[in-house]
């Protein structure tokens, strides 16, 4: 039994020296925030292909480990269980960006934690510019198009600057991130500090909570448990829809550019409104012998946008981006990781 015990221990100590090797190599060492979300997860697992030491930094208030636990078997992953917030002795030998992704993101996540939503993209905001600060790293901001509130053009473009309610139920997240992406500015003018401020429109995909009240996944969720689904509102509002993976690759062209000012990421050919998702919806769930359940409408949420669609103009020439995954496409893989996840 003594064998085998110091035999564990020895390996143990092996493997952590092994990893600790690779982080004082060449290799560009990222940190993530808000890891264990849908767009964290998926953003850790695409720098890890590009061959990045990735750290994955969440306090798991939104997001799900099961979205990072199969990462953290991985070697050049590294999960920090930690509030963004929180003042941190972090102990990085070398740290090349960081992707500021941590904070709660739908409407039912922001009402319910006002408080931290705003602290996470304002004193969470101050606290990467530290840490970008103390290691010459880059900062990509995660800000929203919320910035734009209920928006008096359409589409929207970068110039326009919103018609925001600050005294409102979404004015802890939208005015959050707008205070986010001013700190941003305030850290470049004064300290040099690099960043990046993406903009991003509503975006879907495997690994969204199935609790989050987002529309997606609360029409696949109420198909699957045979409820209704339920539309706030008539369900003529629209909203652009982006796959996560479009919404990745725009993330990492971003952060690779020379440009520092904000920069729509949205699908701008995948503008529907609610009742019609909720029906495209009912059609693949039925394709994958799910019963149609009824539609009804509830009262529509305050300061809710009437429709959102991003003029992705600036992105295509500065990134050469554009999003390639069609809404159905990408709605079938979506479906089919909840299908996957309840049965
Ligand atoms: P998500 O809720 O799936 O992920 C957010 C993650 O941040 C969660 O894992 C949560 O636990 C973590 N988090 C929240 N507060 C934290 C804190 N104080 N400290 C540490 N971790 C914290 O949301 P998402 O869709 O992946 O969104 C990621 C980012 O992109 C957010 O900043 C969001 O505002 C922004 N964004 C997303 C969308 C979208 O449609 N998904 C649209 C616009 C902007």
């Amino acid at each position: 039994i003594i064998l085998l015990v110091s035999s564990c221990v020895l390996i143990y100590l092996i493997y952590n020296t092994l990893k600790y090797d690779i982080v004082t190599s060449d290799r560009s060492v990222v940190l993530v925030t808000g890891a264990a979300g849908l767009v964290g997860s998926h953003l850790c697992e695409e720098l890890l292909k590009r061959n990045y030491i990735v750290y994955g930094l969440d306090n798991l208030s939104t997001g799900q480990i099961r979205n990072i636990n199969w990462l953290n078997s991985l070697r050049d992953f590294y999960f920090v269980n930690r509030d963004v917030t929180d003042k941190w002795e972090d102990g990085f030998t070398r740290l090349d960006e960081i992707y500021h992704m941590a904070s709660p993101a739908s409407p039912k996540a922001y009402f319910k934690d006002p408080i931290g939503t705003y602290r996470a993209n304002t004193i969470g905001t101050e606290s990467m510019i530290e840490l970008a600060g103390r290691h010459s790293a880059r900062l990509l901001f995660a800000s929203s198009s919320e910035v734009y509130g209920d928006p008096l053009t359409h589409p929207q473009t970068e110039i326009y600057w919103g018609n925001v309610n600050p005294y409102g139920p979404r004015a802890c997240y939208d005015e959050s991130k707008r205070m986010g992406e001013t700190l941003c500015f305030i850290a470049q003018q004064l300290y040099g500090t690099e960043i990046r401020i993406a903009r991003i429109f509503n975006t879907f995909g495997p690994r969204m909570h199935p609790e989050d009240g987002r529309v997606i996944s609360n029409f696949i969720m109420n198909g699957i448990k045979g409820d209704d689904i339920f539309i706030y509102g008539d369900g003529m509002k629209t909203r652009s829809f982006m796959y996560i993976s479009d919404l990745v690759d725009g993330l990492i062209r971003l952060m690779a550019s020379n440009n520092s000012s904000p920069i729509n990421l949205g699908n701008p050919y995948e503008e529907h409104n609610v009742l019609k998702v909720a029906k495209i919806i009912q059609e693949l769930l039925a394709e994958r012998g799910i019963a149609r359940t009824r539609i009804n409408y509830i009262q529509a949420l305050q300061d809710d946008p009437t429709k959102r669609k991003p003029d992705i103009s600036k992105a295509e020439e500065l990134l050469d981006w554009r999003p390639t995954v069609s809404f159905e496409d990408g709605l079938r893989k979506t479906i089919d990781y909840f299908i996957e996840l309840y049965k």
